[in-house]
């Protein structure tokens, strides 16, 4: 796959996207998100000069979407230095990003109430997200197992296996054979938003579907889930690294 930035006009207005070429790939196709913008996927041969016909073709559903994801100007990328700002289940952490000594390897962190200290090799500290992003994965590899055990408990059934990776579209998830997988971002939220989504995946191992019964165990056990809900619905963004 290769991709690369570009950019049109749509509607009178400029757009940035990412074309993407997959050798897979057998027709065009689109994809907006706040997370990645516009993403046009094409097949390997094509020529970059059929996107504007596909965009047009396409207009009134894009242009919904993109003021929607609020997607116009392409990625939504975060830059990352000493005094940035970061969620840390749930409250803004003030970064402070400091070299390691040259005999150290890899990175490690600090977290206190209002600062998260990461240190990391000179040369990471110029692009730091890579650290960034292992240390929020590390930090919901560790939070969220003995989550999953406390609801587990609470409503008497247990995952087979419990993965934390990188998920686009949803926050969590359960398989047909017990497999919980969540996204290791869901540790920028605070503790009961992060706990209202464990426990919704928890009780799916009881329902694997949204019926009436489903809704009712959660309702019975985590009665906050929909204010968490909302909570996530609005800090989308904020949970973007
Ligand atoms: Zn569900």
């Amino acid at each position: 796959m290769t991709e690369q930035l570009s950019r049109t006009f749509l509607r009178g207005r400029v757009l940035r996207y990412r074309l993407r070429r997959n050798r897979r790939t057998r027709r065009p196709g689109l994809e907006v998100s706040r997370r990645e913008g516009l993403v046009v996927s094409v097949p390997w041969r094509a020529r970059e000069e059929i996107v504007p016909g596909l965009l047009h073709q396409w207009a009134d559903w894009l242009v919904a979407k993109l003021d929607e994801h609020d997607a116009w100007d392409g990625p939504c990328v975060r830059e990352y230095a000493t005094g940035s700002e970061l969620l840390v289940l749930g409250r803004p952490r003030r970064l402070r990003l400091k070299a390691l000594d040259p005999r150290e390897r890899g990175w490690r962190a600090e977290l206190s109430d209002d600062r998260l200290v990461l240190h990391m090799p000179a040369e990471a500290i110029l692009s730091p997200r890579p650290v960034v992003e292992q240390y929020l994965r590390g930090l919901a590899r560790e939070h969220l197992p003995g989550r999953v055990e406390h609801w587990a408990q609470r409503v008497g059934r247990r995952p087979s296996r419990v993965i934390v990776g990188e998920r686009t579209t949803r926050w969590g998830s359960c398989s047909p054979s017990g497999t919980l997988s969540f996204c290791y971002r869901l540790v920028m939220a605070p503790p009961e938003v992060i706990d209202s989504i464990v426990a919704h995946e928890v009780c799916h191992l009881r329902y694997l579907d949204h019926s009436r019964r489903f809704w009712g165990l959660l309702d019975e056990v985590c009665p906050q889930h929909r204010r968490c809900r909302d909570w996530l619905n609005e800090h989308e963004d904020d949970l973007i690294i």
